[in-house]
């Protein structure tokens, strides 16, 4: 019988070393529950890195074994592999240019020479696997060149492609010197997803002033093949956010917040550490309101949380830094015995706190400069019982495009973040609910399930379209 097969760069699931023992601990990330219902069942399966060095022989034999019982397969990298494909070529290259931070990308030969080699491992686990007829869908920016090298070797394959993060407009993407391969790469499938029409559209205009070929109403004629190119908006799990959200847990974390923090009104402001993320513009705003509406000093609190990432590269250790200063500045400028205007957390929180911070939190500030789609602006919506709470939104976030009641600002207009700020703490409540009550109507409605089964479901259609076609 046909299988799946799911391809990423990182398993849902980190496999540990302690004390001579290997401890598997699963993700609880959007992605790994929506492909839940694929790679869980029949004889499906999801192929990627492990999370963790495995340099000897019978330890990678054990961890494939109790892997392959929860219908994974590793894709063991190294050391050097790790440094040069995943923080250098992803991270330094793919990264920043994607996002628009092209003054970032490292363009460095051996990045690019690690990039191909590891593209070209997974294709070998790909080929270890995969039978004819088995569909296979690869994810993600790590992994552009992968759906061309398996269909080299397996040409009739059936085979899809997700990009989540953005793509770049021709102007960005060009810079690139290596942006024919990488466009071929991902030729290789037969459809290829974007979270945004404009993300397609830019791609669209790459392969057909890069590549040379046709590219019309979202079809790629490739002289094979039609290829199709589309978006498809991914939501998150959202039932399981609104569960938690009215969880014993999150009710007693929400009653201890409420304790040490009175009648504060609560801005929140959760992401990675990453310059894509807006995270000094947010702070500069944030400075700028309580400057020019003192009423507000001693009354709202900026909760930030900032996860830690990549804290090894220079820009991400130059970006914590900057942030750290601006705390630390905007805090004692105008603290008070009493009140300090930003509780400023470094470090991950585990998804019961998460709930209650999305719970009691009276604005959700969610401002990158660029953004693929933003699941923490949904997972807000979602968290939101009483449907009160404003979500103030980056048009730069794939989700701006589907979140059109939120209120949308340009993160590069201090000014318009510092009124979004005034207006959403002003907001009247029949507002904020009728405005949540929309937003929640769409995080249902297009949510996880629903993205994998309509993008399984138009890899089908293009199928059977390109037969028709031959
Ligand atoms: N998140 C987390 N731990 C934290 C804070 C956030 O796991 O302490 C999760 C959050 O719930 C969300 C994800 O990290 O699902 C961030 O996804 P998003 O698309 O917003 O940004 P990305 O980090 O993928 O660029």
């Amino acid at each position: 019988m046909p299988k799946t097969i799911i391809i990423s760069n990182r398993l849902p699931i980190k496999v540990q070393r302690t004390e001579d023992k290997l401890t598997y601990e699963s993700s609880e990330g959007g992605l790994a529950t929506g492909l839940g219902s694929i790679y869980k069942t029949d004889d499906n399966i999801w192929i990627g890195w492990p999370g963790t060095y495995f340099t000897d022989e019978a330890e990678q034999q054990q961890v494939t074994k109790d892997l392959a019982e929860q219908s994974m397969y590793p894709v063991f990298l190294t050391e050097a592999e790790i440094r040069d494909f995943y923080e250098g070529f992803s991270n330094e290259t793919l990264w920043p240019t994607f996002h628009y931070f092209n003054q970032y990308a490292i363009y460095e030969d051996t990045f690019w020479e690690a990039y191909q080699q590891v593209n070209q491992k997974f294709c070998r686990a790909v080929m270890e696997l995969a039978n004819p007829g088995d569909t296979i869908w690869v994810h993600d920016y790590q992994l552009l060149l992968l759906p061309n090298l398996i269909r080299e070797e397996m040409t009739e394959s059936t085979i899809g492609f997700f990009q989540h993060i953005p793509f770049p407009s021709y102007e960005i993407f060009r810079l690139l010197p290596w942006r024919e391969q990488i466009l071929k790469g991902m030729l290789g499938a037969d459809l290829i997803g974007f979270h945004t029409y404009d993300d397609a559209r830019h791609f669209l205009s790459s392969v057909s002033r890069i590549v040379g070929l046709n590219t019309a109403q979202g079809l790629i004629d490739n002289g094979y093949r039609s290829i199709m190119v589309d978006a498809f908006p991914m939501g998150i799990d959202d039932e399981k956010y609104a569960s938690l959200a009215s969880s014993e847990e999150t009710k007693s974390k929400i009653e201890e917040y409420r304790e040490a923090l009175q009648e504060q009104k609560i801005i929140l402001s959760i992401d990675r550490l990453d310059y894509s993320k807006g995270i000094p513009q947010r702070l500069q705003a944030f400075e700028l309101f309580l400057k020019e509406h003192p009423e507000f000093q001693g009354k709202v609190t900026l909760f930030m949380l900032v996860v830690p990432s990549r804290d090894q590269v220079e820009t991400y250790r130059q970006l914590k830094e900057t942030i750290d200063e601006l705390v630390g500045r905007i805090n004692s400028s105008y603290r008070t015995i009493t009140w300090n205007p930003i509780q400023y957390f470094y470090r991950s929180f585990p998804i019961e706190e998460l709930s209650a911070l999305y719970s009691i939190a009276d604005i959700a500030l969610v401002t990158p400069m660029r953004d693929g789609m933003n699941l923490v602006c949904k997972e807000y919506i979602a968290s939101k019982l009483d449907k009160k709470g404003v979500l103030v939104l980056s048009e730069m976030a794939g989700a701006s495009r589907e979140l059109a009641d939120a209120l949308l600002i340009n993160p590069n207009d201090l000014g318009q973040l510092v009124q979004a700020i005034h207006a959403a703490l002003t907001m009247p409540e029949d507002e904020q609910t009728m405005r949540m009550e929309h937003m929640q109507d769409i995080v249902r409605r297009y949510n996880i399930h629903h993205w994998v089964e309509i993008f399984m479901n138009r890899l089908d259609y293009i199928k059977v379209k390109q037969q028709s076609m031959a």
